[in-house]
């Protein structure tokens, strides 16, 4: 792939913001460079702008290199800034699966750029004619969700490398927000063969920190350039990059987290199924479950809505779909511990 010819032309001709510590490289032990406080409190220094210690943990665990990675405040970081680099407003177009991940559209407006769906089929599966129906010569980004949120289901590798490989003039994104809960496997090992190809992960899920603020955009080394050219410098504070080492240093409590929720997952599934009103469970490579209520003399979404009010009067929070493309009637609920599972299930059962 030719970047400049997706890379905005502002973003090409950027000279980046130079911190006083992306200028020095070496060991010293004064620094009095940054007008920071002298006074160690553990805070009082900028931190690393480039995270490198968390880079090293990631870059040995997911087999990448360090200048593969980037690190965004969130994964809606990275997100807002795959269109700040790529898309011109009111000119470029991205095309994404529907239904899908909201924070694609939400940035997509707020940098007014045209938004296209892509339909997937009713059974939440890729529809290729469809996508190629709506990319055209000024779209820069294909997003793709994989296990997609809120369907629940990952797309085959065969096919993602498929869309990545055909589309190689556009920017390819895989968000695997959910990939740790999956058994079709990571885009990762992918992304020295294809340079048009960004795969988003996150803390946020498996790694059990969604409060730290931190998701990951893996790419080619010239497109984290651009994403290190445009963040913020200080864009991951002192705060997170400790949080992400030390989930990064304790692998084994984040496995035997998702063998917990997939197991859990499972049972999930065996009790809800049992109810008379789930109509349907769609299968789930993530940590939910989107389920189909129907309730007797009630419409799919009047069915969805009551099931959601009756469990928010008890108490039990889930996610109301019924309104989202494809998901009329359904619920997307979260996999929790076995006392949260089973007190949804007593609870649906007393409808
Ligand atoms: C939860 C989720 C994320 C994570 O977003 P963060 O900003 O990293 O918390 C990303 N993508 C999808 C599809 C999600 O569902």
């Amino acid at each position: 792939m030719d970047l400049t010819k997706v890379i905005r032309k502002n973003i090409l001709a950027l000279a980046p913001y130079s911190c006083a510590r992306d200028e020095f490289k070496g060991e010293a032990s004064v620094f009095i460079d940054a007008n920071e406080s002298p006074y160690e409190n553990g805070v009082n220094r900028y931190p690393d702008p480039l995270q490198h210690e968390v880079k090293v943990l990631l870059s040995q665990l997911k087999k990448v290199s360090e200048v593969q990675i980037f690190l965004g405040n969130g994964s809606d970081e990275a997100i807002d800034l795959v269109y700040r680099i790529f898309c011109e407003p009111r000119i470029d177009n991205v095309v994404a699966i529907a239904p899908s991940y909201g924070m694609y559209k939400v940035c997509a407006d707020v940098n007014d750029v045209e938004y296209r769906s892509a339909s997937l089929t009713d059974d939440f599966q890729l529809d290729l004619s469809a996508i190629s129906s709506k990319v055209d010569d000024k779209t820069k980004v294909l997003w793709i969700c994989s296990p997609n949120n809120p369907s629940g289901n990952a797309f085959s590798l065969n096919e993602l490398e498929e869309l990545v490989r055909c589309y190689n003039n556009l920017v390819v994104v895989v968000d695997e927000a959910y990939i740790d809960f999956s058994d079709k496997g990571t885009m990762l090992s992918l992304l020295d063969k294809y340079d048009n190809l960004i795969v988003l992960q996150t803390f946020s899920k498996a790694w059990g920190q969604a409060a730290i603020r931190c998701g990951i955009a893996y790419a080619s080394p010239e497109i984290i350039m651009y994403f290190n050219r445009v963040k913020y410098p200080y864009n991951i504070n002192v705060l997170t990059q400790q949080a992400a080492i030390r989930a990064l240093s304790q692998p084994q409590v984040h496995d035997r987290h998702v063998e917990e929720i997939l197991s859990g997952r499972e049972i999930l599934r065996i009790l809800l199924g049992s109810l008379p009103i789930v109509e349907h469970i769609y299968p789930s490579d993530a940590n939910f479950l989107l389920v189909r209520v129907k309730i007797q003399g009630m419409d799919a979404a009047k069915s969805a809505d009551h099931v959601y009010h009756y469990l928010q009067n008890k108490g039990i929070i889930v996610r109301n779909r019924t309104r989202v493309h494809l998901c009329q009637g359904c619920l997307r609920i979260t996999v929790g511990t076995p006392e949260e599972n089973s007190t949804l299930y007593e609870t649906l059962k007393t409808i």
